[in-house]
């Protein structure tokens, strides 16, 4: 008998499920809360403007991941350049830090005082002296990895500018490539660098080819999304999940907010690509008392972008720069991913706020953000006032998974208790409260595909 499988989010994860899913005869209907398919991956388009949410790139090293990409675009899109910088102290740094930009980049005084504090806290610091490496925070794994003068002038400012929560909380998790990151680790890249001419990099995804499509990345998604709906999935977009119970009728049930009425959906399967914690507090009869403080301790950042049309290209030279003690925390250009994101002659520049929601940048205008980052911008030599010739905003909520010094059990028992459910199941970014990139998301849809059609079988 065929199946019912109803999907919470339109995002990349439960799209691309969604898409395997009815390719294999499964009745797959996708609850969105937004007006949009595409999530995090999704791309604001206002008249000829196309801003992403903090533009994306592709890339994957999973060759059927990448060639299904491709292939969704008939193999039209191609390679794109793609390079990161980071702005401190009126210098450009590599980013992620290496050995180099400490040594050369910060100049010949902070380099000296790097190394000598690096040295200095490999005899010195032991930190709370935790026995597994895993449970370090940022503050110790910083001060190991690279010394304390570094950890005070350029680790813990940036990263709390980002996260909004002390470096001593924070798991090292946060950092993506800690577990390779270091002083030493750096100096050997740099070596083989030198010695074999070839370009190399800490995070080897990094070096990957990137390929981005000309209207916005959220072409990707609403590719996927296109191929679910001719394979006769459902997408119901302005339908915000509220609750999911038992149905007399045996089956699950969820009930969803229209924005003008308040609807329902049966089936035989509810799969949450929603932040775990609100899937949790969804289910009735409410979960147990302890699951749900696990679950209200993992917590999300937001994010706010505000993009700054102006007729100025090349504003930046490079693809993103990523900033200390500014406003914002990454500054990037659209037409350094396309062109077709705006008029010929025109250009985007896109700012990125992390935020806490309800702070007073989540609620400020778009006017009252372009006050708050303009006098940076411009001091910078980025921007002006004059330049710009009007502005675009973007909000989402939960766009960051804040993983805490004490994350790992919560989420651990707030997943096993979803795993007591056989038919409920988690996916992706905020569904499984894992940093995870686009490639990743649709490999994994596919992956619990498989699981679920198999054990329906
Ligand atoms: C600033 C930024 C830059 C990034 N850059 C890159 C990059 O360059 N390359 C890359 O590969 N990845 C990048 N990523 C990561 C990538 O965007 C995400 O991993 C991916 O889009 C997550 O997809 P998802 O479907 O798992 O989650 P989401 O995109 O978060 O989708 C979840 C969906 O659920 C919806 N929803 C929430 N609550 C409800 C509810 N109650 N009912 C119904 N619907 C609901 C949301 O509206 C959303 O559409 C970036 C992420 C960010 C934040």
């Amino acid at each position: 008998m065929s199946k019912k499988i109803i999907i919470l989010g339109a995002g990349v994860s439960g799209l691309s499920l969604a898409w395997k899913l009815s390719t294999k005869g499964f009745e797959v209907h996708v609850l969105e809360a937004k007006s949009q398919v595409g999530g995090l991956a999704g791309t604001l388009r206002e008249g000829d403007y196309c801003m992403d949410i903090g533009p994306h790139s592709f890339f994957s090293e999973d060759q059927e991941i990448l060639e299904t990409v491709l292939t969704l675009f008939d193999n039209k899109l191609v390679p794109r350049n793609r390079n990161v910088k980071f702005y401190y102290q009126d210098k450009f740094l590599d980013y992620p830090l290496t050995a180099y930009s400490v040594l050369f980049q910060m100049g010949l005084w902070t380099g000296i005082r790097a190394g000598i504090s690096f040295v200095g806290s490999k005899f010195t610091y032991k930190g709370n002296v935790r026995v597994e490496a895993d449970d370090e925070t940022v503050e110790e794994w910083a001060i190991k990895s690279f010394g304390r003068h570094l950890y005070d002038t350029f680790f813990k400012p940036y990263t709390e500018q980002f996260w909004k929560v002390p470096c001593s909380e924070l798991s090292s998790r946060s950092i993506p490539t800690h577990t390779r990151m270091s002083f030493i680790n750096t100096c050997r890249i740099l070596l083989k660098r030198r010695l074999t001419d070839k370009k190399s990099s800490l995070i080897e995804r990094e070096m990957l080819p990137t390929y981005y499509p000309d209207t916005g990345f959220a072409e990707i998604p609403e590719k996927i999304a296109e191929a679910a709906i001719t394979s006769g999935v459902q997408i119901h977009v302005n339908s915000r999940a509220v609750s999911i119970d038992n149905h007399s009728n045996g089956q699950l049930r969820v009930r969803y907010d229209t924005g003008e009425t308040w609807d329902e959906i049966t089936g035989d399967t509810v799969v949450g690509t929603i932040p775990i914690n609100h899937l949790i507090n969804m289910l009735e009869p409410s979960a147990p008392e302890d699951v749900l403080i696990d679950a209200g301790k993992l917590e999300q950042r937001s994010i706010v972008a505000l993009g700054m049309v102006t007729e100025r290209q090349d504003v930046l030279g490079c693809s993103y720069i990523y900033v200390l003690d500014r406003p914002y925390n990454r500054i990037s250009e659209m037409n350094a991913f396309s062109n077709a994101t705006s008029p010929e002659g025109e250009n985007i520049l896109v700012v990125e706020i992390p935020c806490l929601k309800d702070s007073v940048v989540w609620t400020a205008s778009k006017e009252e953000l372009f006050e708050i980052c303009i006098g940076a911008l411009s001091k910078d030599g980025f921007l002006s006032p004059g330049d710009v010739k009007s502005l675009l905003l973007v909000k989402v909520e939960n766009a960051y998974p804040i993983y805490k010094k004490d994350y790992v059990p919560h989420l651990k028992r707030a997943l096993d208790y979803i795993e007591e459910f056989d038919d409920i199941f988690v996916l992706g970014r905020a569904g499984e409260h894992m940093y995870m990139d686009v490639d990743v998301c649709i490999r994994r849809a596919f992956d619990l595909a498989d699981k679920m059609i198999t054990s329906y079988e």
